[in-house]
């Protein structure tokens, strides 16, 4: 037994790698080997008595003192870790066993300590702990950009939903050590939290639209609530988190935006194109107007000159130069209302959305539509289906529409050169909620495998064609809820359709 020979014993203790000290009953070192000095940072001479004791730190010296009184009442060996202060405030710390030595009568003889020099394994440990820590305040970050991201792209395009979410979600995964106020201001616009309360230490990042700051993200917290188990932000990736999301909501608002300007750019450049294919339309009728203002100027000049005449031959009565004048005033009147409705449709101006009666907007055109097949040989029929629900259209769109679809069936049948030729325009119900103007010729007809092409931009089969009119057409019709059909008549010719819906149709 060690206790009873040390001297044989110590030769065996000088060989093992962890530190062994005597101990007598009253926590004096009487032996140790040159391990445990070393461990203890001690000449062996100076570990001897209290002076291991001694190079311990404060606390461990106390716990130390503790466990050898406790071990001393009973028989099972106690562990306790014993730390030395080392240089930089740091510890060396060791593992020690503590065993109690007692005589076979079981009076206590003194104690037997081992130790063994955990130091790198504490260190390791601690490393650990921090770097745990710190990649759950890098998760939580993660978490609310990844939060910030899905808010985004939930609500594409809508910046209020968007700041009113981001608010909310800093406001939970900001800290839950406290209660967290958040405030962003925005290009004019403020999102906060019920709670808002400007505190001196709250954390604040600018957000910058195109270089320039036009808001910020304020967040503070406010009381404290103890939640130890609650990762924190540390103040350093408060900020770093705060200045991501900044940047993260300036890029958003900046897209958001871009979109916005092209929409409203595009938009434009749909109402300019839309007017310019109307006026290409009324040019390309230019003659059949000419000749349909002509007519009643022609009636003018000839009902003036009947007037001269016979009032020179002194024939004319009062009533007979009243009818005259009544015919002149007719003529007038409808080389006025002409004039006034290509004025109407060549006029740019922003869309009309008014309840529109169909037939009424069909009936106003035909005059115009009427003369463009005279003078291209072209018999043009129109059946009008009474008593048609309103549809809500902007109706000189429609209107433009309708023409452009006349136009086409008669260059369609021009086409062809036939004698026959003739356009039908029909309006009618298509089902129950729709309406629909048809426009059926038989004309050349469209080559099969050009179907898809119809409507693209450019496609034209016309010698001098824009190949715009369709593409238009389409949008327009769209912009109404409604679209456009095309069919091969079983004989020849297309029928084109424009469907739109009925206003507030069942
Ligand atoms: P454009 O009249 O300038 O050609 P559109 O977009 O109005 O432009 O028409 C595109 C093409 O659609 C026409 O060139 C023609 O080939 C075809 N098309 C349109 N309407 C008819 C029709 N009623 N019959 C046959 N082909 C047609």
């Amino acid at each position: 037994m060690l206790y009873r020979d040390w001297e044989k014993a110590s030769s065996v203790a000088e060989h093992l790698p962890v530190g062994i000290l005597q101990i007598d009953t009253e926590g004096h070192c009487l032996a140790l080997n040159t391990r445990a000095a070393l461990l203890l940072r001690l000449p062996p001479q100076k570990a001897l008595g209290s002076g291991w004791l001694e190079v311990l730190d404060p606390e461990s010296r106390r716990a130390a003192s503790r466990h050898l009184l406790e071990c001393s009442r009973g028989d099972s060996p106690l562990r306790l870790e014993l730390r030395l202060p080392s240089e930089g405030g740091d510890f060396w710390v060791l593992s020690c066993r503590l065993v109690p030595l007692r005589s076979d009568e079981g009076e206590l003889r003194g104690f037997l300590m081992t130790l063994l020099d955990v130091t790198e394994w504490h260190r390791t440990a601690r490393d650990l702990r921090r770097t745990t820590k710190e990649l759950e305040a890098r998760v939580r970050e993660l978490d609310c950009l990844f939060e910030i991201s899905r808010a985004v792209e939930r609500h594409a395009g809508d910046l209020d939903e968007i700041l009113k979410e981001t608010v909310s979600i800093l406001a939970h995964t900001w800290s839950r050590s406290g209660e967290v106020c958040v405030r962003i201001t925005l290009d004019g616009r403020s999102y906060q939290t019920s709670n808002f309360a400007s505190c001196p230490q709250a954390r604040r990042a600018a957000i910058f639209l195109q270089g320039e700051p036009a808001g910020e993200i304020e967040v503070g917290v406010l009381g404290s609530v103890s939640m130890p188990d609650t990762p924190r932000f540390r103040p350093e990736d408060e900020e770093r988190l705060l200045t991501a999301v900044a940047q993260r909501l300036g890029r958003t608002a900046e897209r958001v935006k871009g979109r916005q300007l092209l929409q409203e750019k595009e938009e434009e450049m749909r109402a300019r194109l839309t007017h310019l294919t109307r006026v290409s339309t009324l040019g390309e009728m230019a003659s059949s107007i000419a000749h349909e203002v002509n007519q009643p100027l022609t009636a003018i000049a000839a009902y003036a000159q009947a007037c001269r005449r016979m009032v020179e031959g002194g024939q004319a009565g009062q009533d007979d130069i009243l009818e005259i004048l009544a015919r002149i005033n007719d003529e007038a009147l409808r080389a006025g209302a002409i004039v006034h409705r290509l004025k109407d449709m060549v006029r740019r101006r922003d869309a009309r959305w008014t309840e529109c009666d169909v037939n009424a907007l069909v009936r106003d055109i035909q005059p115009l539509a009427v003369v463009d097949a005279r003078l291209h040989n072209v018999r043009l029929h129109f059946e009008f289906q009474p008593d048609l629900p309103p549809v809500l259209a902007d109706g000189v769109q429609i209107q433009q529409v309708v023409l452009n679809l006349i136009r086409n069936a008669i260059d369609a049948v021009e086409e062809t050169a036939r004698k026959d030729g003739e356009v039908t325009v029909r309006t009618g119900l298509a089902g129950a909620k729709e309406i629909q103007i048809s426009v059926t010729d038989n004309g050349c007809g469209l080559p099969e495998g050009l179907d898809a092409r119809l409507f693209q931009p450019f496609f034209t089969t016309k010698k001098g064609g824009m190949g715009m009119g369709l593409s238009i057409c389409k949008s327009i019709a769209s912009a109404h809820g409604g679209r456009i059909l095309f069919s091969r008549n079983p004989g020849a010719g297309m029928t084109f359709r424009l469907i739109l819906p009925v206003l507030d149709g069942p």
